[in-house]
């Protein structure tokens, strides 16, 4: 029974970020997590499972806030829920618009930690791009979040953040009754506002700001799962992709368990220039991530796997690169797209780009073997928010403490 006046706490659970006010975060919650919260707070079983699932529609669904918005809760059951949970937002340091149409936000998590994302709108579709740790453990060299530590993992709250902010940020949500579901007082209030979902402006997802999503993978998992989840967001598993610079261990395992489209930073094609330019291949060799790509589940010519290739002058970009490229992706038989990135610049940059000429050449030559190699336009990069330029300012390190990490990380590697 309910003591008048006293708030009994809630067992947070793990992988929430702990609030000062002591209330939870529903948001990165599962309708099982939330049900949890709500039989902890006190709510016998049955009505905990009822509510676990309005309150999650009205999250993901609707992208209310405020549980004094849910129509269909008794209003006299409202103020309990709101003493002890709240469905937050990641707050907003900055937020960029490119002369292309990018934006950019950089976000600030409950404990003070800075990670950005994007949106890139096209004409056919709007695509954001979503961190999943603050900072990188991995140092691929042409990367700027690379030169960054790793500050930590992001929650599942915080990545499902990025999407519900996104969503609030282009005026996304839904408005009207949610008629079918439960009993709606909005329906009598304004029969005539329906729900719709065509037009969506946000249409894709990419796993590709800062971080490497392998190293986090049952939070990405999670938020992803929620993402995907029909009764909410609904966004469909081929609308998202999943990058990485080549985790081979866990890819087989994200294919089973979480089914997105799968993106790798490949970017070279000889041992010594991709040891180089993404440290993980000593760990990891380039025959080794080839035969996990091909074991990929789901992958087939319908759901092809990208090879991510960034251009880096006089690198990785000769004709003879291209045309091993051709040889390796026939070789492992692999439903294969290439990606060209023209690489961004950004201080400090030990690359350059290739030239247009060269990147065009390079394209040909696997478009020739019929295999899709398009140039992708870079987009946002008087912002800093193309490929490989995101990176938290906040946290940038002076020189003698650069110093001091990069020879921590050296002897770490050695
Ligand atoms: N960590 C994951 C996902 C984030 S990076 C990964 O590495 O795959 C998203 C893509 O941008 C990757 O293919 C990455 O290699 C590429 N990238 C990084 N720095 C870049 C830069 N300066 N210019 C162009 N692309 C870059
Ligand atoms: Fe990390 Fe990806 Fe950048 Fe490499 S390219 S440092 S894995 S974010």
């Amino acid at each position: 029974m309910q003591i008048p006046g006293h708030i009994d706490p809630v067992v947070t659970p793990r992988s929430i970020t702990p609030r000062e006010d002591g209330r939870i975060d529903l948001l990165g919650l599962s309708v099982p997590q939330i049900r949890e919260c709500l039989t902890e707070a006190g709510l016998d079983e049955k009505a905990a499972k009822l509510r676990a699932k309005q309150i999650f529609h009205w999250i993901y669904h609707r992208g209310v806030t405020e549980f004094d918005a849910m129509t269909d809760i008794a209003k006299t059951q409202r103020p309990f829920l709101a003493e002890r949970f709240v469905i937050g937002r990641p707050d907003i340091v900055e937020a960029q618009v490119s002369e292309d149409g990018t934006r950019k936000w950089l976000l600030k998590s409950g404990d003070g930690h800075d990670y950005e994302m994007v949106f890139i709108p096209d004409a056919d579709r709007g695509t954001l791009c979503v961190s999943s740790q603050v900072g990188c453990t991995l140092n691929c060299r042409f990367c700027h979040t690379g030169t960054m530590r790793l500050v930590r993992n992001l929650t599942p709250g915080e990545i499902v953040g990025q999407v519900m902010l996104a969503r609030d940020a282009l005026g996304e949500w839904p408005k009207g009754n949610m008629a079918g579901f439960g009993d709606d007082e909005a329906a009598d209030e304004d029969p005539a506002a329906q729900y719709s979902s065509d037009g969506r402006i946000l249409t894709n997802i990419v796993m590709m700001g800062m971080g490497e999503p392998l190293y986090n993978f049952e939070n990405v998992r999670d938020a992803l799962g929620i993402v995907m989840d029909g009764a909410g967001l609904a966004l469909s598993k081929r609308r998202i992709t999943l990058s990485t610079s080549g985790v081979v261990p866990m890819m087989e395992k994200a294919g089973e368990e979480i089914g997105v489209n799968l993106a790798v930073s490949l970017h070279a094609v000889s041992k010594d220039i991709r040891d180089e330019i993404v440290p993980l291949n000593k760990k990891y060799g380039i025959e080794e991530l080839l035969e996990a790509c091909a074991a990929y589940p789901g992958a087939n010519n319908a759901r092809r796997i990208t090879f991510e290739y960034v251009m880096l002058k006089d690198k990785n970009d000769s004709d003879e690169d291209a045309r091993e490229l051709v040889r390796l992706i026939r070789k492992f038989k692999l439903p294969a797209k290439v990606n060209l990135i023209p690489f961004n610049p950004w201080e400090g940059a030990p690359y350059e780009c290739s030239s247009p000429d060269r990147i065009r050449a390079f394209s040909n030559i696997i478009f020739e073997a019929g295999i899709s190699a398009p140039i992708r336009t870079p987009r946002g990069r008087d912002i800093d928010a193309a490929c490989g330029q995101l990176k938290t300012a906040a946290k940038k390190p002076s020189r003698a403490e650069r110093d001091r990490l990069d020879e921590e990380k050296r002897t770490v590697l050695s």
